[in-house]
């Protein structure tokens, strides 16, 4: 079908959630996609964070298809051994005890509300169930991570929201303070604020958050939806944080591009979860556990370094380009955020280097790259020259 043809379809078809770029993607490698008629993208997206390993990479292609052809689903009341291997290797490498599969972002962090509130349930009794997430902040879009999420503007339409949020502003543990009260159960939040237009929290306010959480037995919850998963250089955005929180979510890149999330709980927090208080039917599906373990065995020691110094050089040249509309960058790892500069709109900016063959993303009232994690040195730089010819 031609690019004319599936947009007609969609337009007729499709509910018009989406305010979508003229450009239907049919296929990729690396971290390059090709759209329908043909021309080449170079990717700093990774479809918002998903794709870690790229498009059609080899190893990944064999976990699934091998995966595929033994059993793609079975209800969770089986074994499999996808599901148990995953969850070990996230255990192992992150100092977390235990393990239970979503499949979304929005659904993880559900999970990881539910998990707070019943931890001080079974602990305290009834009326401690508020969490205190931040400003700017992005949970998901289902009703109660809707709630969570500290921005206004997402709090619209769908009322009767769910209650028990309050929301303090980052990097300010007055504001944290001021919002405590008996009612409190955890504090909520991503290390570096994705979708809020990247903007990392800092180290001593994040290890004073860690201290009053252990002070008031509050429980430390680090929605790691976008960081995780080498995103930011490590394995989770927290170990370089010096902080061990009490539960972390993630999805986005777990699975490389298949739908996968969950949360991990500490020692503390492990037997909160028992029989019949909470679960899902695709969660912890094999075909995207065998995925996931795959994924985690590539982001080894090596392939965080080469994160890291990718990172670097991304950031480093995109500032030497000294273009008229962008600023300063910032971030970790391959999450990194662009300044938009007074006089220009990151959705203009975007669309015009999207129609110039290079796919990024916006954040808040900035840019965002978040680019397949084994982008190499070529693609990068052809990103590059492309960001330098459309703005310069
Ligand atoms: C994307 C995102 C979510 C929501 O994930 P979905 O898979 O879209 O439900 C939640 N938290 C953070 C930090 C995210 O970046």
């Amino acid at each position: 079908m031609t690019f004319e043809e599936i947009k007609a379809l969609d337009e007729q078809y499709v509910m018009h959630a989406y305010s979508r770029f003229p450009v239907a993607i049919e296929r990729g490698k690396g971290a390059t996609l090709q759209s329908t008629d043909g021309r080449e993208y170079i990717d700093f997206t990774a479809g918002i964070g998903v794709a870690s390993l790229g498009y059609a990479d080899e190893g990944w292609m064999s976990a699934v298809t091998e995966q595929a052809g033994k059993l793609a689903h079975v209800s969770n009341l089986f074994y499999t051994e996808p599901y148990a291997k995953t969850a070990q290797k996230l255990c192992q490498r992150t100092g977390m005890s235990n393990v239970m599969f979503a499949n979304s972002g929005a659904e993880a962090n559900e999970a990881m509300i539910k998990l707070a509130r019943k931890w001080s349930f079974d602990k305290y009794g009834k009326g401690r169930g508020t969490i205190i997430t931040l400003h700017n902040s992005f949970h998901g879009r289902t009703i109660t991570t809707l709630a969570a999420t500290g921005q206004e503007k997402f709090h619209n339409y769908f009322f009767p929201f769910t209650e028990g949020f309050r929301y303090a502003d980052a990097n300010d543990l007055n504001s944290v303070e001021a919002v405590a009260g008996h009612d409190v159960c955890a504090v909520m939040m991503e290390l570096i604020q994705g979708e809020g237009g990247v903007l990392p929290l800092e180290r001593t306010f994040v290890q004073e958050v860690a201290d009053l959480c252990a002070k008031r037995d509050w429980l430390l919850l680090i929605d790691e939806v976008q960081t995780g998963v080498g995103r930011t250089g490590s394995l989770f955005a927290f170990q370089q944080y010096g902080i061990q929180p009490d539960v972390v979510s993630f999805a986005k890149g777990i699975a490389g591009g298949l739908p996968f999330g969950g949360v991990m709980a500490n020692q503390k927090c492990r037997e909160v979860f028992a029989p019949g208080t909470h679960g899902t039917t695709f969660g912890g599906n094999p075909i995207a556990a065998a995925a996931a373990c795959h994924v985690l065995d590539r982001i080894n020691d090596h392939f965080l370094a080469q994160v890291q110094k990718k990172g670097d050089y991304l950031r480093e040249q995109t500032e030497a380009l000294d273009l008229p509309c962008l600023g300063a960058t910032r971030g970790m790892g391959l999450m990194i955020g662009v300044e938009v500069r007074e006089g220009w709109t990151n959705r203009e900016l975007a669309a015009k280097l999207i129609e110039h063959g290079l796919l990024v993303l916006t954040a808040g009232p900035g840019l965002r790259f978040l680019p397949p994690l084994v982008i190499t040195q070529e693609e990068m730089d052809k990103g590059l020259a492309i960001l330098k010819e459309t703005l310069g």
